[in-house]
């Protein structure tokens, strides 16, 4: 039998990588233990991977008998990992740390009815702001992962379909790589979500969870057997557009279609109901923010009135959770997964939208199931989908850590 040494080598280091991802920090020993692989080859792997850059010796493991280990951990400074994710109105950079930590950031608000180009430009200048930062503070730069909010062909780093924005077909994946010089992933935003959930965050022991990206639409990444589903053609996940109540009066949404999920459980919905309620009242407290602050009323604003004790905030947010909970309980039906994740722009009402979303999936899930799943907020709320860009990098450099270059 033939084994290609390079890729067997490979392999090996990527399952190292991970392992300390999960369960950090870990002696050589600890490591051969886990992995199942001998104590030279682990020695061997762990040298590379320390001439790499890419982990770091920490001191010394005080709770081992006999000779105490040197403890392991990735290194966060491996390197500098810009993220950028394309809201439907906003435009979100980060420059993270090699373990997903934010360093620094910009955020813009953009007009989703604004031109293409004008959104897209707007991005490539944040993204040179983000090397810019990266090369004065002389940080390794390992790439760039972009998080849009629609469809992606991920091997050619082309956006098939964005129907909040809708833009059809754009190479975003070439325009950014030339803009920037990087290596760049293009990825649908609850997808990105989802990996870095599983890197990072909250998800980091599951195989089988649900990352329900909820803000001006609601993305679904699924990820399954451990590892994200994709579909036939890398489509899978648009659960938002789920015609779970289709009859032919209910909102038409932004594809096309009417009854989609995502139009009363996203953004616009929790707008609308809390508009409702602020009808006719001459006394609301969100009324008194919006104008103090100048701003029309939005998801902060209504989570602003909610912290403040507002009954009618607090009532909208459970309304926008309980639609949430009937999706969310199609989900667990079809894929009993033992966690679903919220994040997105929605989730910085997390706390209101939680009691409602739990009560509706187990009255509506099968018998059996709501007991298996948690519920879960993002370990990164709003930002989980542009920590999410960074994550796409990162983890596919755990993957193919000789790309990394020697130090
Ligand atoms: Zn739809």
């Amino acid at each position: 039998v033939v084994v290609d040494q390079a890729f067997l080598r490979e392999t090996n280091l990527s399952a190292l990588l991970h392992t300390l991802c999960n369960n950090t920090p870990l002696s050589r020993a600890q490591l051969a233990n886990l992995i199942g692989l001998n104590k030279s080859t682990v020695s061997s792997l762990v040298e590379e991977l320390l001439a790499r850059g890419l982990i770091h010796a920490i001191g010394l493991n005080p709770g081992s008998a006999g000779r105490p280990g040197i403890l392991l951990e990735i290194n966060p400074q491996a390197g500098a990992v810009i993220g950028v994710e394309l809201g439907v109105d906003f435009i979100s950079v980060v420059v993270t740390d090699f373990l997903g930590q934010i360093i620094w950031r910009r955020f813009k608000r953009v007009d989703p009815m604004g031109a293409t180009e004008s959104i897209i430009s707007q991005a490539l200048a944040l993204s040179n702001d983000a090397c810019a930062f990266c090369h004065e503070k002389e940080m390794r730069l390992l790439g760039l992962g972009l998080s849009i909010p629609g469809t992606v062909d991920v091997t050619q780093g082309v956006l098939i379909y964005a129907p909040n924005l809708n833009w059809r077909n754009v190479p975003l994946g070439e325009i950014f790589s030339k803009a920037t010089g990087l290596k760049v992933i293009v990825e649908n935003d609850a997808n990105a979500a989802a990996i870095g959930e599983h890197l990072f965050g909250v998800a980091r022991q599951s195989k089988d969870f649900i990352f329900v990206f909820a803000g001006v639409g609601i993305g679904g990444g699924l990820f399954l057997n451990d590892h994200l589903y994709r579909g036939k053609e890398g489509q899978a996940g648009e659960i938002g557009h789920a015609p779970i109540m289709a009859e032919p009066l209910q909102y038409l949404c932004h594809c096309g279609n009417r009854g989609c999920w995502e139009t009363y459980a996203n953004q616009s919905s929790l707008i609308q109901r809390m508009q409702m309620h602020m009808d006719g009242k001459k006394n609301n407290l969100a009324r008194q923010l919006m104008e103090e602050q100048n701003a029309p009323l939005s998801v902060d604003l209504i989570k602003q009135a909610a912290d403040l004790g507002d009954k009618d905030a607090r009532e909208s947010f459970a309304g926008v959770g309980e639609a949430m909970g009937l999706g969310i309980a199609n989900l667990v039906n079809i894929f009993n997964p033992d966690k679903v994740i919220l994040g997105g722009p929605l989730s910085i009402g997390g706390k209101y939208l939680l009691p409602a979303i739990n009560e509706n999936v187990a009255k509506h899930s099968m018998p059996g199931l709501y007991p298996q799943v948690q519920i879960l907020l993002s370990a990164f709320c709003a930002d989980a989908s542009v920590i999410g860009a960074s994550a796409l990098v990162i983890d596919s450099l755990m993957d193919k850590p000789a790309q990394v270059e020697r130090w």
